[in-house]
């Protein structure tokens, strides 16, 4: 017997639709390409989506055809996700901090039949165009633009798309099932691979970013994603606030401090999203401008490990709370949150601090296992680590035009990450599985040391990468960027670890660079670090 329930399909047009009928008035601030801030509201971005849809369709576009996007968090990149989603295509969102070549590769793999970009990349795309196989029509994210036209002969202009659009289009109806937008992972090896995101995925995590224990987004809420649209869908904050009605602040493409302080000190920013090497940018101009960041409230922080230091930065300057989450990709992405109990409110205040420092537990429809190298759950102690599986509602099945089987294991995604989880599901991510450090049978976590050799005033970045060595197999080194102006010596750097963590954790070496390796998505790249540094310590016996 069937629950006699209404059956509506879990569509992201709704999302937009919700907006529209309930918070046309809510608030958007977009930064605009060529610099000034274009306000304007839900109600005209979801009408401006309509058409946009509409505009498509008349193209000829058959349902399902991917339209690229290369472009930063702006008002029109809004109307694109909803636009094409909604119309039954699929939003391709693309970092343009790929190499050329990766783009060329990700343009061709997804067969993008429409390309839309902001003006920025002008040269970037006329410099590829050539070899993009599938490519009908290439958008400007503007108005008319003679400059744009002559580099890029063919060129429609946004503004011009979507005044060709009809009013009265009326979203169509879909399984939920079908494909909604495609994001391919940066990873650090080999060639990226598409996740091809659902309207129900999509409609579910929205929800679950809005769960009071998660991100919780509320209509008087002013949001920032300072994580970019072409991240894991600016970690499906756009749907979040269209489902909730809460204002949202679209940065364009200044996401240095000065920009990112005067942006929450004029629109009353009360939560922000984005990657740890964002706020130490914010954190060191606003102490600089003496802004007290007042209305900001919470800063989601995610896509690489949070330093505890940012953490009490945060609440002791400017009592702000650092909500730690991690996820990847292939997660859309949210996997944990750190949120406390109500037990933890009886610990002492030191020990609820060090209790917000790890990657949190997860949200409801994320399950998550640690699983031994024979494949056997592992405790949930807190102590045993292995690696981190999971499964869910809006967990990958199997990656773009590739197959279940290639992709899982016992119906089990394998994140590549290895953690510890204790028994109510709080995690610490250790590593990455191919970055831990095998020194001598014992493992030593390479995110542990850089945690606390970032908190050392006299360097700017540090990385720590397993060195190989003749006696102990592999032995931590660290790879420092001295701050301006400052000449710090080895020893000086290494007296940071002293009474942290047990001495035969402590680096063997320091080594100095200018500046680290970092892939499009800001990661560090272990990798080349450990093929300039990886044999430093072969003399040593
Ligand atoms: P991406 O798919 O580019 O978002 O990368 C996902 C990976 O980033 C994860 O598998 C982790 O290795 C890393 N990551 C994301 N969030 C965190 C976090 N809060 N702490 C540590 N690592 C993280």
């Amino acid at each position: 017997m069937h629950g006699q329930m209404m059956s509506q399909p879990l569509l992201i047009s709704s999302l937009i639709t919700h907006a529209e009928t309930y918070h046309q008035d809510g608030a958007i601030a977009s930064v605009s390409t060529g610099g000034g801030i274009e306000e304007t509201s839900w109600g005209q971005v979801a009408r401006n989506s309509r058409k946009l849809a509409s505009a498509l369709s008349k193209l000829g576009l058959e349902p399902q055809a991917r339209c690229g996007t290369i472009a930063w968090n702006n008002r029109r990149h809004l109307e694109i996700y909803f636009g094409t989603s909604g119309g039954g295509f699929v939003c391709h969102t693309i970092n343009p901090r790929l190499f050329p070549e990766q783009l060329v590769y990700i343009l061709n793999h997804a067969r993008d039949k429409v390309l839309f970009i902001d003006k920025t990349f002008v040269p970037l795309v006329a410099a590829i165009r050539d070899k993009l196989e599938h490519l009908e029509h290439l958008v400007l994210m503007e108005g008319q633009d003679a400059g744009a036209a002559e580099a890029l002969p063919g060129l429609v202009f946004y503004d011009d798309l979507i005044a060709s659009g009809d009013d009265d289009y009326v979203w169509p109806e879909m399984d939920e099932f079908t494909a909604s937008s495609l994001c391919y992972t940066s990873g650090t090896t080999g060639n990226p691979k598409g996740v091809l995101y659902s309207h129900r995925s999509t409609v579910l995590h929205a929800f679950a970013v809005n769960l009071a224990d998660s991100v919780a987004i509320a209509a008087r809420d002013v949001v920032l994603p300072v994580v970019p649209m072409f991240h894991v869908n600016a970690w499906g904050a756009p749907y979040a606030c269209a489902m909730s009605g809460a204002a949202l602040v679209l940065p364009g493409p200044g996401l240095d401090g000065p920009s990112l302080v005067g942006l929450i000190d004029r629109y009353k920013v009360s939560i922000s999203l984005g990657v740890p090497t964002i706020w130490l940018g914010l954190l060191g101009e606003a102490r600089k401008s003496g802004s007290k960041l007042e209305s900001l409230k919470r800063t989601v922080v995610g896509g690489s490990a949070c330093p505890p230091s940012m953490i009490t930065a945060f609440r002791e300057e400017y009592g702000v709370d650092t909500v730690h989450a991690w996820g990847m990709t292939e997660m859309s992405p949210i996997g944990t949150v750190n949120q406390p109990l109500a037990k933890h409110s009886d610990l002492s205040e030191e020990d609820q601090h060090s209790l917000r420092e790890n990657q949190g537990r997860p949200v409801f429809g994320v399950e998550l296992e640690i699983l031994d190298d024979e494949g056997n759950p592992l405790p949930h102690d807190g102590e045993a680590q292995g690696a981190l599986v999971t499964r869910g509602h809006w967990i990958l099945d199997s990656y773009f035009l590739s197959t279940r089987e290639q992709t899982l294991s016992n119906g089990w995604f394998d994140t590549g990450d290895v953690a510890t989880m204790d028994r109510d599901g709080y995690v610490t991510i250790r590593d990455r599985s191919k970055d831990i450090i095998k020194s001598g049978g014992e493992w030593i976590s390479s995110v542990e040391l850089e945690n606390i050799a970032i908190a050392h005033p006299k360097l700017a970045d540090a990385a720590v990468i397993g060195a190989r060595h003749p006696k102990w197999d592999e032995r931590p080194v660290l790879v420092a960027v001295k701050g301006e102006g400052e000449e710090p010596d080895e020893a000086e750097v290494l007296a940071i670890f002293d009474g942290k963590i047990a001495k035969w954790q402590i680096p063997d070496r320091v080594v100095f660079t200018d500046v680290l390796p970092r892939n499009a998505t800001g990661k560090v790249l272990k990798r080349n670090l450990r093929e300039s540094f990886g044999d430093v310590l072969m003399g040593d016996a």
